[in-house]
Protein backbone atom coordinates (compact mmCIF):
# COMPACT_ATOMS: atom_id res chain seq x y z
CA UNK A 1 0.00 0.00 0.00
CA UNK A 2 1.35 3.12 -1.25
CA UNK A 3 -0.09 6.62 -0.21
CA UNK A 4 1.56 9.18 -3.04
CA UNK A 5 -1.27 11.42 -3.24
CA UNK A 6 -1.61 12.36 0.57
CA UNK A 7 2.07 12.77 0.67
CA UNK A 8 1.55 15.42 -2.14
CA UNK A 9 -1.42 17.03 -0.01
CA UNK A 10 0.15 16.96 3.32
CA UNK A 11 2.86 18.95 1.45
CA UNK A 12 0.64 21.09 0.20
CA UNK A 13 -1.25 21.70 3.05
CA UNK A 14 1.55 22.53 4.90
CA UNK A 15 1.93 26.00 3.59
CA UNK A 16 -1.06 27.30 4.31
CA UNK A 17 -2.50 25.07 7.36
CA UNK A 18 -0.52 24.99 10.26
CA UNK A 19 0.68 21.67 10.54
CA UNK A 20 -1.18 20.55 7.38
CA UNK A 21 -4.05 19.77 9.36
CA UNK A 22 -7.11 21.48 11.18
CA UNK A 23 -7.18 19.17 14.51
CA UNK A 24 -3.39 18.43 15.85
CA UNK A 25 -3.79 14.55 16.32
CA UNK A 26 -4.38 14.33 12.67
CA UNK A 27 -0.96 15.19 11.83
CA UNK A 28 0.27 11.69 12.90
CA UNK A 29 2.62 13.31 15.51
CA UNK A 30 2.36 11.05 17.88
CA UNK A 31 2.87 7.67 15.41
CA UNK A 32 5.33 9.49 12.87
CA UNK A 33 4.85 9.23 9.50
CA UNK A 34 2.64 11.39 6.87
CA UNK A 35 -1.20 11.56 7.26
CA UNK A 36 -3.67 9.75 5.07
CA UNK A 37 -5.57 11.82 3.30
CA UNK A 38 -9.31 9.93 2.87
CA UNK A 39 -11.35 11.07 -0.51
CA UNK A 40 -14.61 9.05 0.66
CA UNK A 41 -16.27 6.68 2.79
CA UNK A 42 -19.12 3.79 3.13
CA UNK A 43 -20.25 1.80 6.03
CA UNK A 44 -16.95 0.69 7.95
CA UNK A 45 -14.77 1.66 5.22
CA UNK A 46 -12.36 4.93 4.65
CA UNK A 47 -11.34 4.92 0.46
CA UNK A 48 -7.79 7.43 0.72
CA UNK A 49 -6.82 9.70 -1.87
CA UNK A 50 -5.07 6.65 -3.81
CA UNK A 51 -7.74 4.92 -3.88
CA UNK A 52 -6.64 2.68 -0.67
CA UNK A 53 -9.36 1.40 1.37
CA UNK A 54 -9.13 1.02 5.40
CA UNK A 55 -11.55 -0.25 7.97
CA UNK A 56 -12.84 2.90 9.78
CA UNK A 57 -11.59 2.51 13.95
CA UNK A 58 -12.32 5.82 14.32
CA UNK A 59 -15.60 6.48 13.21
CA UNK A 60 -15.10 10.21 13.14
CA UNK A 61 -13.93 10.05 16.49
CA UNK A 62 -17.68 9.15 17.52
CA UNK A 63 -20.50 10.47 15.54
CA UNK A 64 -20.36 7.97 12.63
CA UNK A 65 -22.50 5.18 15.14
CA UNK A 66 -24.13 4.15 12.28
CA UNK A 67 -21.41 3.64 9.40
CA UNK A 68 -20.85 6.13 6.79
CA UNK A 69 -23.23 7.22 4.36
CA UNK A 70 -25.91 5.32 6.35
CA UNK A 71 -29.29 5.54 3.94
CA UNK A 72 -31.58 7.16 6.51
CA UNK A 73 -29.17 10.43 7.77
CA UNK A 74 -28.35 10.52 4.15
CA UNK A 75 -32.11 11.11 3.43
CA UNK A 76 -33.15 13.36 6.23
CA UNK A 77 -29.81 15.36 5.25
CA UNK A 78 -31.04 15.56 1.54
CA UNK A 79 -34.30 16.42 2.73
CA UNK A 80 -33.29 18.95 5.27
CA UNK A 81 -30.86 20.92 2.59
CA UNK A 82 -33.92 20.95 -0.01
CA UNK A 83 -35.57 23.40 2.54
CA UNK A 84 -32.23 25.69 2.81
CA UNK A 85 -29.27 26.00 5.01
CA UNK A 86 -29.62 28.45 7.45
CA UNK A 87 -32.27 30.46 8.72
CA UNK A 88 -31.05 32.53 12.06
CA UNK A 89 -34.47 31.58 13.19
CA UNK A 90 -36.11 29.42 15.61
CA UNK A 91 -37.04 25.78 13.92
CA UNK A 92 -39.21 23.07 14.84
CA UNK A 93 -36.48 20.66 14.19
CA UNK A 94 -34.25 21.92 17.26
CA UNK A 95 -37.13 20.89 18.92
CA UNK A 96 -36.95 17.51 18.27
CA UNK A 97 -33.57 16.95 18.54
CA UNK A 98 -34.21 18.28 22.36
CA UNK A 99 -37.14 16.37 23.15
CA UNK A 100 -35.12 13.60 21.68
CA UNK A 101 -32.04 13.81 24.01
CA UNK A 102 -34.41 14.98 27.01
CA UNK A 103 -36.62 12.22 26.54
CA UNK A 104 -33.23 9.48 26.50
CA UNK A 105 -31.78 11.00 29.95
CA UNK A 106 -34.32 11.68 33.11
CA UNK A 107 -32.55 14.44 34.33
CA UNK A 108 -32.38 16.12 31.36
CA UNK A 109 -35.21 18.48 31.29
CA UNK A 110 -33.92 21.40 29.23
CA UNK A 111 -31.62 21.48 26.16
CA UNK A 112 -29.81 23.86 24.53
CA UNK A 113 -28.21 23.31 21.36
CA UNK A 114 -24.63 24.54 20.37
CA UNK A 115 -22.13 23.89 17.37
CA UNK A 116 -19.61 21.98 19.30
CA UNK A 117 -17.96 19.83 22.52
CA UNK A 118 -16.10 22.54 23.23
CA UNK A 119 -18.77 25.35 23.07
CA UNK A 120 -20.88 22.57 25.44
CA UNK A 121 -18.49 22.60 28.30
CA UNK A 122 -17.64 26.15 28.04
CA UNK A 123 -21.30 27.25 28.15
CA UNK A 124 -22.12 24.57 30.74
CA UNK A 125 -19.49 25.84 32.96
CA UNK A 126 -20.23 29.59 32.80
CA UNK A 127 -23.35 28.39 33.82
CA UNK A 128 -22.28 26.74 36.74
CA UNK A 129 -20.21 29.87 38.14
CA UNK A 130 -23.44 32.01 37.02
CA UNK A 131 -25.56 30.16 39.17
CA UNK A 132 -23.70 29.42 41.99
CA UNK A 133 -21.78 32.87 42.17
CA UNK A 134 -18.27 30.69 42.61
CA UNK A 135 -15.69 30.78 40.59
CA UNK A 136 -13.07 28.01 41.18
CA UNK A 137 -13.61 24.55 39.04
CA UNK A 138 -12.53 21.33 39.27
CA UNK A 139 -11.07 18.90 36.65
CA UNK A 140 -9.20 15.94 36.66
CA UNK A 141 -5.91 15.55 34.74
CA UNK A 142 -5.76 13.60 31.28
CA UNK A 143 -9.84 14.54 30.99
CA UNK A 144 -10.40 16.55 27.78
CA UNK A 145 -13.17 18.95 27.39
CA UNK A 146 -12.64 20.74 24.28
CA UNK A 147 -9.90 23.60 23.95
CA UNK A 148 -12.13 25.65 26.58
CA UNK A 149 -9.23 28.37 27.93
CA UNK A 150 -9.70 27.31 31.72
CA UNK A 151 -9.90 23.78 31.01
CA UNK A 152 -6.48 23.20 29.26
CA UNK A 153 -4.72 22.43 32.27
CA UNK A 154 -2.81 19.33 31.99
CA UNK A 155 -5.55 18.16 29.50
CA UNK A 156 -5.49 15.05 27.40
CA UNK A 157 -6.33 14.16 23.60
CA UNK A 158 -3.95 16.23 21.77
CA UNK A 159 -2.27 17.64 24.27
CA UNK A 160 -1.50 14.19 25.50
CA UNK A 161 -0.50 13.35 22.05
CA UNK A 162 1.85 16.52 22.16
CA UNK A 163 2.70 15.80 25.94
CA UNK A 164 2.60 19.86 26.94
CA UNK A 165 1.41 20.19 30.37
CA UNK A 166 -0.02 23.91 29.46
CA UNK A 167 -0.62 25.83 26.15
CA UNK A 168 0.90 28.95 25.27
CA UNK A 169 -1.79 31.62 25.17
CA UNK A 170 -4.15 30.58 28.29
CA UNK A 171 -3.12 33.57 31.39
CA UNK A 172 -2.77 32.24 34.93
CA UNK A 173 -5.78 34.40 35.61
CA UNK A 174 -7.98 31.74 33.22
CA UNK A 175 -6.23 28.80 34.36
CA UNK A 176 -5.52 30.02 37.83
CA UNK A 177 -9.63 29.33 39.16
CA UNK A 178 -9.19 25.93 37.78
CA UNK A 179 -8.13 22.93 39.97
CA UNK A 180 -6.52 20.00 38.33
CA UNK A 181 -6.77 16.55 40.34
CA UNK A 182 -5.70 13.21 39.88
CA UNK A 183 -8.16 11.08 37.79
CA UNK A 184 -10.05 8.02 39.80
CA UNK A 185 -8.83 9.92 43.12
CA UNK A 186 -12.16 10.61 45.14
CA UNK A 187 -10.14 11.40 48.73
CA UNK A 188 -8.29 14.49 46.39
CA UNK A 189 -11.77 15.37 45.80
CA UNK A 190 -12.39 15.48 49.33
CA UNK A 191 -9.95 16.80 50.75
CA UNK A 192 -9.96 20.04 47.81
CA UNK A 193 -13.86 20.39 49.05
CA UNK A 194 -12.92 20.12 52.63
CA UNK A 195 -10.49 23.09 52.34
CA UNK A 196 -12.47 25.10 49.53
CA UNK A 197 -15.74 23.94 49.11
CA UNK A 198 -17.51 27.73 49.45
CA UNK A 199 -15.54 28.60 46.59
CA UNK A 200 -16.18 25.38 43.92
CA UNK A 201 -18.88 26.08 41.22
CA UNK A 202 -18.42 22.81 39.72
CA UNK A 203 -16.83 19.51 39.40
CA UNK A 204 -16.51 18.53 35.39
CA UNK A 205 -15.70 14.89 34.31
CA UNK A 206 -15.79 12.45 31.45
CA UNK A 207 -18.54 10.43 31.94
CA UNK A 208 -16.21 7.59 31.27
CA UNK A 209 -12.87 8.96 29.92
CA UNK A 210 -12.17 7.86 26.30
CA UNK A 211 -9.49 11.45 25.66
CA UNK A 212 -6.51 9.87 27.57
CA UNK A 213 -7.43 6.21 25.85
CA UNK A 214 -10.01 4.33 28.12
CA UNK A 215 -10.07 4.62 31.44
CA UNK A 216 -13.22 3.80 33.32
CA UNK A 217 -14.51 5.68 36.24
CA UNK A 218 -13.62 2.89 39.50
CA UNK A 219 -17.08 2.28 40.94
CA UNK A 220 -18.52 4.66 42.54
CA UNK A 221 -16.53 7.28 41.77
CA UNK A 222 -18.84 9.35 39.15
CA UNK A 223 -21.96 8.82 42.60
CA UNK A 224 -18.93 10.07 45.10
CA UNK A 225 -18.84 13.02 42.96
CA UNK A 226 -22.32 13.75 42.70
CA UNK A 227 -22.58 13.65 46.47
CA UNK A 228 -19.41 15.60 46.88
CA UNK A 229 -20.89 18.43 45.04
CA UNK A 230 -24.45 18.03 46.19
CA UNK A 231 -23.08 18.39 50.01
CA UNK A 232 -20.97 21.70 49.49
CA UNK A 233 -23.84 23.03 47.03
CA UNK A 234 -21.10 22.90 43.96
CA UNK A 235 -23.28 21.49 40.57
CA UNK A 236 -21.77 17.88 38.84
CA UNK A 237 -21.20 18.53 34.94
CA UNK A 238 -21.14 14.86 33.57
CA UNK A 239 -19.21 15.47 30.23
CA UNK A 240 -20.89 13.04 27.81
CA UNK A 241 -19.35 14.31 24.39
CA UNK A 242 -18.16 11.53 23.78
CA UNK A 243 -20.40 8.82 25.59
CA UNK A 244 -23.13 10.46 24.75
CA UNK A 245 -25.82 7.95 23.06
CA UNK A 246 -23.19 5.82 22.27
CA UNK A 247 -22.04 4.05 25.66
CA UNK A 248 -25.84 3.07 25.45
CA UNK A 249 -29.29 4.75 24.17
CA UNK A 250 -28.98 7.04 27.24
CA UNK A 251 -25.46 7.61 27.30
CA UNK A 252 -22.98 6.52 29.81
CA UNK A 253 -25.95 7.72 32.37
CA UNK A 254 -27.69 4.77 31.36
CA UNK A 255 -24.56 2.30 32.77
CA UNK A 256 -24.57 4.20 36.01
CA UNK A 257 -27.47 5.92 36.70
CA UNK A 258 -25.33 8.88 38.31
CA UNK A 259 -27.95 11.95 38.09
CA UNK A 260 -25.98 14.94 36.98
CA UNK A 261 -26.84 18.41 37.38
CA UNK A 262 -25.34 19.30 33.62
CA UNK A 263 -24.50 16.91 31.22
CA UNK A 264 -22.76 18.20 28.28
CA UNK A 265 -22.83 16.21 24.43
CA UNK A 266 -21.80 16.28 20.86
CA UNK A 267 -20.63 13.68 18.31
CA UNK A 268 -23.00 11.29 17.79
CA UNK A 269 -25.77 13.67 18.45
CA UNK A 270 -24.47 15.60 15.63
CA UNK A 271 -24.38 12.71 12.86
CA UNK A 272 -21.29 14.61 11.42
CA UNK A 273 -22.55 17.41 11.00
CA UNK A 274 -21.42 20.50 13.78
CA UNK A 275 -24.14 19.73 16.43
CA UNK A 276 -23.79 19.77 20.63
CA UNK A 277 -25.91 20.31 23.31
CA UNK A 278 -25.79 20.78 27.05
CA UNK A 279 -28.67 20.24 29.45
CA UNK A 280 -30.05 19.48 32.69
CA UNK A 281 -32.05 20.51 35.60
CA UNK A 282 -34.33 23.12 34.90
CA UNK A 283 -33.83 25.85 37.76
CA UNK A 284 -29.95 25.96 36.48
CA UNK A 285 -30.93 26.19 32.91
CA UNK A 286 -33.42 28.68 33.65
CA UNK A 287 -30.69 30.55 34.02
CA UNK A 288 -29.84 31.21 30.53
CA UNK A 289 -30.37 33.85 28.51
CA UNK A 290 -33.27 34.99 27.46
CA UNK A 291 -35.20 34.01 30.22
CA UNK A 292 -32.23 34.40 33.20
CA UNK A 293 -28.82 36.31 33.32
CA UNK A 294 -26.20 34.57 32.09
CA UNK A 295 -25.81 34.76 28.52
CA UNK A 296 -24.93 32.00 25.67
CA UNK A 297 -25.80 32.29 21.67
CA UNK A 298 -24.83 31.20 18.63
CA UNK A 299 -25.48 32.12 14.75
CA UNK A 300 -25.57 28.32 13.62
CA UNK A 301 -26.90 27.10 16.58
CA UNK A 302 -29.59 24.31 16.38
CA UNK A 303 -28.58 24.37 12.38
CA UNK A 304 -31.15 22.50 10.47
CA UNK A 305 -29.19 20.62 8.16
CA UNK A 306 -27.13 19.56 11.40
CA UNK A 307 -30.24 19.05 13.58
CA UNK A 308 -31.79 16.82 10.40
CA UNK A 309 -28.87 14.75 10.34
CA UNK A 310 -28.47 14.17 14.23
CA UNK A 311 -32.01 13.41 14.78
CA UNK A 312 -32.40 10.41 12.51
CA UNK A 313 -28.57 9.10 13.82
CA UNK A 314 -30.57 9.27 17.20
CA UNK A 315 -33.51 8.00 15.80
CA UNK A 316 -31.56 5.20 14.27
CA UNK A 317 -29.59 3.99 17.43
CA UNK A 318 -31.98 0.90 17.86
CA UNK A 319 -30.94 -1.98 20.85
CA UNK A 320 -29.89 -3.58 17.99
CA UNK A 321 -26.93 -1.12 17.11
CA UNK A 322 -26.06 -1.06 20.43
CA UNK A 323 -25.73 -4.68 20.70
CA UNK A 324 -23.47 -4.60 17.34
CA UNK A 325 -21.04 -2.26 19.18
CA UNK A 326 -20.80 -4.33 21.98
CA UNK A 327 -20.63 -7.65 19.90
CA UNK A 328 -17.93 -5.59 17.62
CA UNK A 329 -15.73 -3.84 20.22
CA UNK A 330 -15.51 -7.12 22.23
CA UNK A 331 -14.44 -9.08 19.64
CA UNK A 332 -11.74 -6.85 18.34
CA UNK A 333 -10.72 -6.52 21.82
CA UNK A 334 -10.67 -9.82 22.68
CA UNK A 335 -8.52 -11.08 19.94
CA UNK A 336 -5.87 -7.44 20.21
CA UNK A 337 -5.57 -9.23 23.55
CA UNK A 338 -4.84 -12.90 22.40
CA UNK A 339 -2.29 -11.87 19.04
CA UNK A 340 -0.72 -9.45 21.86
CA UNK A 341 -0.79 -12.40 24.39
CA UNK A 342 1.08 -14.77 21.72
CA UNK A 343 4.14 -12.62 21.21
CA UNK A 344 4.62 -12.32 24.89
CA UNK A 345 3.67 -8.25 25.10
CA UNK A 346 2.47 -6.69 27.95
CA UNK A 347 -0.39 -4.86 27.55
CA UNK A 348 -4.20 -3.94 29.46
CA UNK A 349 -7.29 -4.00 27.39
CA UNK A 350 -9.60 -1.43 28.41
CA UNK A 351 -13.10 -0.44 27.96
CA UNK A 352 -15.02 3.14 28.82
CA UNK A 353 -18.30 1.42 27.44
CA UNK A 354 -18.20 0.10 23.86
CA UNK A 355 -15.20 2.62 23.15
CA UNK A 356 -11.71 0.81 24.29
CA UNK A 357 -8.14 0.55 23.69
CA UNK A 358 -4.62 -0.94 24.42
CA UNK A 359 -2.03 0.09 26.51
CA UNK A 360 1.35 -0.97 26.82
CA UNK A 361 1.33 -1.78 30.22
CA UNK A 362 1.16 -4.21 32.60
CA UNK A 363 -1.44 -3.00 35.77
CA UNK A 364 -4.45 -1.83 35.06
CA UNK A 365 -4.37 1.97 34.06
CA UNK A 366 -7.00 4.32 36.39
CA UNK A 367 -4.86 7.43 36.20
CA UNK A 368 -3.15 10.07 33.85
CA UNK A 369 0.23 9.68 35.07
CA UNK A 370 0.01 5.64 34.60
CA UNK A 371 -1.21 6.40 30.95
CA UNK A 372 1.70 8.28 30.41
CA UNK A 373 4.13 5.61 31.77
CA UNK A 374 2.77 3.04 29.17
CA UNK A 375 5.04 2.09 26.44
CA UNK A 376 3.94 4.37 23.33
CA UNK A 377 6.42 3.14 21.17
CA UNK A 378 5.07 -0.32 20.70
CA UNK A 379 1.46 1.73 19.87
CA UNK A 380 3.64 3.43 17.03
CA UNK A 381 4.75 0.51 15.60
CA UNK A 382 1.27 -1.49 15.86
CA UNK A 383 -0.43 1.21 14.28
CA UNK A 384 1.83 1.35 11.31
CA UNK A 385 1.45 -2.45 10.78
CA UNK A 386 -2.76 -2.44 10.96
CA UNK A 387 -2.76 0.72 8.78
CA UNK A 388 -0.61 -0.77 6.04
CA UNK A 389 -2.93 -3.47 6.25
CA UNK A 390 -5.51 -1.59 5.48
CA UNK A 391 -7.11 -0.80 9.33
CA UNK A 392 -6.93 2.64 9.80
CA UNK A 393 -6.59 2.81 13.70
CA UNK A 394 -6.66 6.11 16.19
CA UNK A 395 -2.94 8.15 15.89
CA UNK A 396 -1.97 8.16 18.62
CA UNK A 397 -1.84 5.64 21.71
CA UNK A 398 -3.85 8.10 24.04
CA UNK A 399 -7.50 7.97 21.94
CA UNK A 400 -10.18 5.67 22.35
CA UNK A 401 -11.03 3.11 19.14
CA UNK A 402 -14.17 3.70 17.70
CA UNK A 403 -16.87 1.06 16.34
CA UNK A 404 -19.77 1.25 14.39
CA UNK A 405 -23.03 -0.48 13.85
CA UNK A 406 -22.47 -0.81 10.05
CA UNK A 407 -19.00 -2.94 11.06
CA UNK A 408 -20.43 -6.22 9.68
CA UNK A 409 -18.48 -9.54 10.51
CA UNK A 410 -16.25 -9.17 6.85
CA UNK A 411 -14.84 -5.92 7.98
CA UNK A 412 -14.28 -7.53 11.82
CA UNK A 413 -12.41 -9.97 9.91
CA UNK A 414 -10.12 -7.61 8.48
CA UNK A 415 -9.50 -6.19 11.15
CA UNK A 416 -8.74 -9.69 13.31
CA UNK A 417 -6.32 -10.73 10.32
CA UNK A 418 -4.46 -8.07 10.79
CA UNK A 419 -3.71 -8.54 14.16
CA UNK A 420 -0.87 -11.08 14.26
CA UNK A 421 1.81 -9.26 12.00
CA UNK A 422 0.81 -5.99 13.98
CA UNK A 423 1.54 -7.60 17.50
CA UNK A 424 4.79 -9.10 15.83
CA UNK A 425 5.81 -5.28 15.09
CA UNK A 426 4.70 -4.11 18.87
CA UNK A 427 6.93 -6.77 20.58
CA UNK A 428 10.17 -5.88 17.57
CA UNK A 429 9.57 -1.96 18.47
CA UNK A 430 12.51 -0.38 20.21
CA UNK A 431 11.62 2.74 22.27
CA UNK A 432 12.70 6.11 19.69
C1 LIG B 1 -14.56 15.73 21.58
C2 LIG B 1 -14.79 16.13 23.02
C3 LIG B 1 -15.02 17.46 23.40
C4 LIG B 1 -14.89 18.60 22.43
O1 LIG B 1 -15.78 18.54 21.38
P1 LIG B 1 -15.44 19.35 20.02
O2 LIG B 1 -16.68 19.17 19.21
O3 LIG B 1 -14.22 18.73 19.44
O4 LIG B 1 -15.22 20.77 20.41
C5 LIG B 1 -15.36 17.73 24.71
N1 LIG B 1 -15.45 16.74 25.63
C6 LIG B 1 -15.22 15.46 25.31
C7 LIG B 1 -15.36 14.40 26.35
C8 LIG B 1 -14.87 15.11 24.00
O5 LIG B 1 -14.60 13.83 23.70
Amino acid sequence: MTTPMSETLFARAATVIPGGVNSPVRAFGSVGGTPVFMASAQGPYLTDTDGNQYVDLICSWGPMILGHRHPAVMDAVRGALAKGTSFGTATEGEIALAEEIADRVAPVERVRLVTSGTEATMSAIRLARGFTGRTKIVKFAGCYHGHVDALLAAAGSGLATFALPDTPGVTGAQAGDTIVLPYNDLAAVEKVFADQGGDIACVITEAAPGNMGAVPPLPGFNQGLADLCRRHGALFISDEVMTGFRAARDGWYGRDGVAADLFTYGKVMGGGFPAAAFGGRADVMEHLAPVGPVYQAGTLAGNPVATAAGLATLRHCTAEVYERLETVSATIGSHVSQALDAEGVAHRLQYSGTMFSVFFASAPVTDYDAVKATEAHRYRAFFHAMLRQGVYLPPSPFEAWFVSASHDDRAVDRVLAALPAAAKAAAAAEPA
